[in-house]
């Protein structure tokens, strides 16, 4: 604006100057034509110019005709002067009082710039004299003789009715070309204004906007939550807000590509745009979420009929170029009423619900409620954690020592995984393995596990073994097979000295897919144990189905041995069903001496426990390491004591 401002000054300002220059420039050059044709005219006339300039007195003729013609044209005055710039004749008093009494014997100011200069000279001047011209020019020419002056010829050209007329013409151009400026650079900041407005107004549509369905966003859907519950405090209704997600689309676009991921969003969006009224609200709340929102609302049996046809028509097939597709629909229902006081709060609790309700696994919906909260709340915080130590590699491996219990032998260590998150603390692997299988970051993490673990136990004397627990999604990821060569490559690490554990529960799925693979291993020289024995359907099936080495009995069974007669004897019958087979049988959980000595007594071969050791930390691995070779030096002395003779025990 004040550019703007500006410009109009600085245009008014050179229309101003243009007017007086030019009217200046015109009215001289105008006068010295009239000056100079009047001149001519009355030389043609008056043959004693000359003379009168030099000093004489004019002619009667010459007289009277100065005298009718002084006022001819514009002229309206003119004086003569002699070379010397005196005042010889003047047609004011002109026929009055004889010239001489003019002389005046000094140079007359009038003349002299032109006389200085030699050249005819225009000024343009205001009359200060009432009733004459109010502008005249005065233009001074010279009188020649042939090539010498004789004399100077004032003439004052009238210029009034000239100026007023040039005047008036420059300043309607000046007004005219000033105002299409103005104009013109009144359009360009409206212009330019209008375009910033447009443009502004695009951005802030972008950035409330959802590119791919052309609904709000998560964030403007919140404000405009909190708005609308601010607005409607109406009392005795209440508001929901229902968060739907299609729970399959990942796998659906992995399947048929991204291009069926952005088509099934935009076909969602619009079902629910049709199925919802104008009065509520609808946005996205995620890649594959959207949230809608409905004040207003009476019954909450309501909402959930409605949420059940939505989630019901949702779920419909669409047809994705030939092939019938459906999505999985889940929705979380919150309530204002009960689940949040602002649209933070709702979503929040609608997330939880939708949680809850995809813990069921087949599409549904469900209101928030408090207690399945508190559980999901944990799942969602455990996801989080296990994402982040993935994504930032903040795992940990701990080792537990396994002995042998015939010898008291070190025989090697169980890499057991841990996670320490910042807000949660120590996560145990039990709660956070299956999150991470959910999450599909299994396979990732245990590659990163047997590459640890094969670090870390290639630091180790070469008789102990390190076992790795293997997730069954290990099996269906892929990479498995790879993965153990890798880390045995990368630290060459003999394969004979690295176990690997599974459960029962891996061979229950695709037992031929999971069998080939160990038979891969097998045949690599990686050995394979049965974890957490007798646990699960404890199918004696597998156990020579499956190319194990190892049986690894359950804690829940040595800790039996304290309170049933019977688990002596089924842990009896175990470690001879083992043996039987030709595997070595470890018992875990070993946590008193009493069931140590019970594992001795029925023949197991390796125990593993609180008792022996917990998991240690790797800087702790050496000392452990360091004290068994003690502990077996020590031992062999004393065995190799106990043989000798005792003449010479003594003098040992
Ligand atoms: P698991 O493979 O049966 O591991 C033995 C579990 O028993 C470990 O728990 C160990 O700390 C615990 N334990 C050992 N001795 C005693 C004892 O005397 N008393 C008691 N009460 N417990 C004892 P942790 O480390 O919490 O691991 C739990 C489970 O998580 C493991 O059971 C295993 O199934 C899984 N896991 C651990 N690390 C990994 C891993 O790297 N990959 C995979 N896929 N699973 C793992
Ligand atoms: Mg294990
Ligand atoms: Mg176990």
């Amino acid at each position: 604006m004040a550019g703007f401002v500006l410009l109009t000054l600085l245009v008014g300002l050179l229309g101003f100057s243009f007017v007086e220059t030019s009217t200046r420039q015109l009215l001289e050059a105008e006068a010295r034509i009239d000056a100079e044709q009047w001149t001519k005219d009355i030389s043609r006339q008056i043959a004693d110019l000359k003379n009168i300039a030099a000093g004489s007195a004019p002619s009667p003729a010459t007289a009277a005709y100065l005298r009718d013609t002084r006022h001819l044209g514009r002229v309206v005055s003119f004086r003569i002067y002699n070379a010397q710039g005196i005042l010889k004749l003047r047609s004011d008093d002109f026929g009055k009082a004889p010239a001489g009494s003019h002389t005046i014997n000094t140079i007359d100011r009038e003349v002299s710039p032109a006389m200085d200069n030699g050249a005819p000279l225009t000024i343009i001047q205001k009359s200060g004299a009432r009733g004459g011209p109010e502008y005249f020019a005065t233009t001074i020419l010279p009188v020649m003789d042939e090539f010498r002056y004789v004399g100077w010829l004032v003439v004052d050209v009238d210029q009034s009715g000239r100026r007023a007329l040039f005047v008036s013409m420059t300043t309607k151009i000046s007004l005219v070309v000033g105002l299409l400026l103005i104009v013109a650079s009144a359009f360009g900041f409206w212009y330019r204004t209008k375009q910033r407005a447009n443009i502004e107004r695009t951005i802030d549509t972008i950035s409330r906007h959802d590119q791919l369905t052309g609904l709000i966003n998560k964030s403007s859907f919140l404000k405009e939550v909190d708005d609308r519950m601010a607005a409607d405090p109406t009392p005795g209704l209440q508001a929901s807000l229902i968060l739907f997600e299609a729970s399959n689309l990942a796998s659906l676009s992995q399947a048929h590509g991204a291009e069926a991921d952005e088509f099934f969003l935009r076909a969602t969006a619009e079902r629910l745009g049709a199925a919802c009224g104008d009065t509520s609200l609808l946005g996205v709340a995620g890649h594959n979420a959207f949230a809608l929102f409905m004040g207003g609302v009476t019954d909450p049996m309501e909402v959930l009929a409605s949420v059940k046809q939505l989630v019901g028509q949702l779920g419909e097939p669409v047809n994705w170029r030939d092939e019938q597709l459906s999505l999985h629909i889940h929705a979380g229902i919150a309530l204002s009423s009960s689940d949040g006081a602002n649209a933070a709060a709702l979503m929040h609790s609608a997330e939880l619900a939708l949680h809850s309700a995809q813990e069921q696994g087949t599409p549904g919906y469900g209101f928030f409620n408090p207690e399945i909260a508190k559980d999901t709340r944990r799942r969602v915080a455990v996801q989080r954690a296990v994402s982040a130590a993935a994504a930032s590699q903040a795992f940990r491996l701990d080792f537990q020592p396994v002995y042998s219990i015939r010898t008291g032998e070190l025989n090697g260590f169980e890499a057991l995984i841990r996670l320490h998150d910042q807000d949660l603390g120590a996560v145990s692997p039990a709660e956070f393995i299956p999150v991470a299988e959910q999450l599909g970051l299994i396979n990732a993490i245990g590659a990163w596990c047997l590459q640890e673990a094969c670090r870390v136990a290639s630091q180790w004397p070469p008789h102990l073994m390190v076992a790795v627990n293997l997730s069954p999604f290990q099996f269906f990821g892929g990479s498995l097979i790879g993965d153990v060569r890798h880390a045995l490559n990368l630290y060459q690490y003999p394969a004979y000295r690295l176990e690997v554990e599974i459960t029962e529960g891996t061979l229950l799925h695709d037992s031929e897919l999971v069998l080939g693979q160990l038979r891969v291993l097998r045949d690599l020289g990686v050995a394979v144990a049965l974890d957490d024995f007798g646990t699960g359907y404890s199918s004696l099936s597998y156990l020579w189905k499956f190319p194990f080495s190892k049986i690894k009995i359950d804690r829940s069974f040595v800790q039996a041995l304290e309170e049933a007669h019977s688990a002596k004897g089924i842990l009896r019958s175990i470690v001879k069903l083992g043996h039987g087979l030709g595997l070595t049988v470890t018992a875990e959980g070993i946590e008193t001496g009493k069931q140590l000595g019970t594992l001795r007594d029925i023949g197991c071969d390796l125990a593993q426990g609180y008792l022996l050791d917990r998991p240690a930390r790797v800087a702790d691995l050496a000392a452990i390491i360091m004290r068994n070779f003690a502990n077996g030096l020590s031992r062999r002395s004393r065995d190799a004591a106990s043989s000798v003779p005792p003449a010479s025990k003594s003098a040992a």
